[in-house]
């Protein structure tokens, strides 16, 4: 991050006019329509949408792993051409080694880039240890629980000490109550970090709760509907989502993204709202 001017630290990753299309012809699929939007270094923002409104494109575009259509997407002032190793990524599969046991899969990028691992066992185990994995250092992931394995994944990703971490939907794959810790855990680890983080997730409550800024997708093609400041104090404990302030705005947001697929009537604007609100794990109406 050296040589950062005012405005690559207010842009630190700057999205312009940002299309997708896949697939161009006929059987075309326009994934995005045109994503704008400037992310200071340091906020936690989530894209927030229904599944299938293109987050995880525009995720992976920001990784440098997919490619843009038109417009562009910077990273500290330069253009993101490819993966790089200032970026982390964590999946909602941790994709661990199973051979490996916890230490040396949160050391395999360092292995990847042929640099020695010797140097960086210590931050490996730190960051082990910051998580609630102390002790378990040596276990391989048949030995962990999915909550721990995706642990391991975020130490994994953050070895490097990247200056952005990329999530895509980590805990959808957990329990409820797992997914409700892992939350609580990543913002512990966010306030000490501090990264610019992009997280993607479905899940309203869990984007009130985790992010400084909320992108709300929605359309088809998908478009930033809503971008909302997320004004609740750090350190944020799970207790927050009892909090009458919390629930309006997860109200309102839930309320943006329904208004967004409003555009048909009748049975069928029910039902695609009815799968819509399962999506976002709003409760059913009785
Ligand atoms: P989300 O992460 O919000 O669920 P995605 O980014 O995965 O959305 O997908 C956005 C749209 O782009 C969807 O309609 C999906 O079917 C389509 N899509 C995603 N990847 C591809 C691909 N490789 N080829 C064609 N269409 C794709």
């Amino acid at each position: 991050m050296d040589g950062m001017t005012a405005r690559s630290v207010e842009k630190f990753v700057a999205l312009s006019d940002v299309r997708k299309i896949y697939n161009p012809g006929p059987k075309q699929v326009e994934a995005l329509h045109s994503i704008t939007a400037d992310i200071p270094s340091g906020q936690f923002v989530s894209l927030l949408g229904p599944s299938g409104c293109g987050k995880s494109t525009l995720l992976m575009m920001v990784a440098g792993l997919e490619t843009l259509t038109s417009g562009t997407i910077e990273l500290a002032g330069a253009p993101v051409a490819g993966p790089r190793s200032d970026v982390g990524i964590v999946f909602q599969d941790p994709t661990l080694l199973p051979w490996k046991n916890a230490r040396d899969n949160v050391l395999f990028p360092i292995l990847i880039e042929r640099r020695s691992t010797a140097g960086f066992r210590e931050r490996a185990d730190k960051l082990l240890d910051i998580v609630g994995l102390s002790g378990f250092e040596d276990k391989r992931p048949a030995e962990l629980s999915g909550g721990m394995k995706q642990r391991v994944a975020i130490c994994r990703a953050l070895i490097n000490d990247p200056d952005v971490l990329l999530m895509d939907e980590p805990f959808s794959a957990l329990d409820a109550i797992t997914r409700d810790q892992m939350n609580e855990a990543l913002a512990d680890i966010w306030d000490q970090f501090h990264k610019t983080a992009l997280f993607v997730t479905h899940s309203i409550r869990e984007a009130v709760f985790l992010s400084d800024r909320i992108l709300v997708m929605a359309g088809r093609p998908s478009r930033v509907v809503r971008d909302v400041q997320v004004p609740f104090a750090r350190p944020r404990r799970l207790e927050i989502g009892e909090d009458p302030a919390f629930n309006r705005l997860c109200t309102e947001l839930r309320h943006e993204i329904e208004a967004a697929y409003g555009d048909y009537g009748g049975p069928q604007r029910d039902a695609k709202r009815a799968s819509f609100a399962a999506s976002v794990g709003a409760p059913r109406p009785s």
